[in-house]
């Protein structure tokens, strides 16, 4: 038996396969060499039906203007999307009709939400997050979210925490009783003070979100822990102690000083807190550290 070259295979494909379209892909793969070389072969032979259908145009449903492939309507029509809350919509992965709570915002979305809901897109994230890049991507948004807003990161961790060792426990929608609740903060600095609600009612909570006011004397104390031992586990409890102990919201550079001096009559601070707070304040002020007596 004679071995055909490519070329005469190819001749022979035509002639076993006279309709329908020739996919270069396949026959790439059936006779070992590259696409380019199919195409080029093809094309010699005067062969057609491998060159790709021209592309068919999506119309505008309204005014039949050409839009991009997946787009309903064109940018001045996209308006007829606009989202009201309150109101149920079709999720595009799963189909199920859902308040419009139950979609993430969006900006590249025309209508401003996600067209899949918060139940499809938490799926798809865990799934993507299983992923190399997924992991990648988890852990740079994670550091850039604690980098704007670490008081928040925190919180979200003493929640998680307490909810782990039991001493906070998830409760039902304070609204409307639904179970499916997340803990949300009016006030960061207080992580354990949250209202339980379900993504409906979230946005009805009473009490008004106090916008957080980061604490330079809290901040810096951190970082000087951070740098110090590593970690700053225990840290949020001792300013808890320090902040109920005075009664107060903030504190500021005397209150703490005076924390030091009285550490023996707190309960909760201990030596430990001594030693790394009179070394902040040396580094801070100096001229405070002799008054301290190290
Ligand atoms: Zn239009
Ligand atoms: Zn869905
Ligand atoms: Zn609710």
């Amino acid at each position: 038996m004679v071995e055909l070259n490519t070329r005469q295979q190819l001749e022979k494909y035509i002639v076993d396969n006279p309709t329908g379209r020739i996919n270069t892909a396949e026959l790439s793969r059936i006779f070992g060499v590259s696409r380019q070389r199919i195409c080029n072969l093809l094309d010699s032979i005067g062969e057609e039906r491998h060159h790709r259908a021209p592309p068919t145009n999506n119309h505008c449903k309204s005014c039949g203007k050409i839009i991009s492939k997946k787009a309903i309507f064109c940018r001045t029509h996209a308006k007829i999307l606009e989202r009201h809350p309150g109101q149920y919509y079709q999720c595009r992965a799963c189909k199920a009709y859902k308040l419009l709570e139950h979609f993430a915002k969006s900006n590249i979305s025309f209508s401003g939400y996600e067209t899949r809901c918060l139940d499809c897109r938490a799926e798809w994230q865990r799934n993507y997050y299983r992923t190399e890049k997924g992991k990648e991507s988890h852990i740079k948004t994670t550091r850039a979210l604690s980098q704007k807003h670490p008081e928040r990161q925190r919180a979200y961790y003493q929640v998680y925490k307490a909810l782990k060792n039991g001493t906070l426990i998830k409760d039902v929608c304070f609204q409307c009783g639904d179970s499916n609740t997340q803990a949300v903060h009016s006030d960061y600095r207080h992580p354990l003070n949250v209202t339980w609600a379900c993504l409906t009612c979230r946005n009805n909570i009473p009490t008004a979100k106090i916008e957080y006011t980061s604490s330079p004397l809290e901040d810096g104390f951190r970082d000087f822990i951070k740098t110090k031992i590593g970690k700053t586990n225990g840290l949020g409890r001792w300013f808890e102690i320090i902040k109920q102990h005075y009664q107060i919201s903030f504190i500021t550079n005397q209150i703490f000083i005076t924390s030091i001096e009285e550490y023996n009559n707190i309960n909760g601070l201990g030596q430990q807190y001594k030693n790394l707070a009179s070394q902040y304040m040396g580094e801070l002020l100096p001229e405070i550290t002799p008054k301290l007596g190290g």
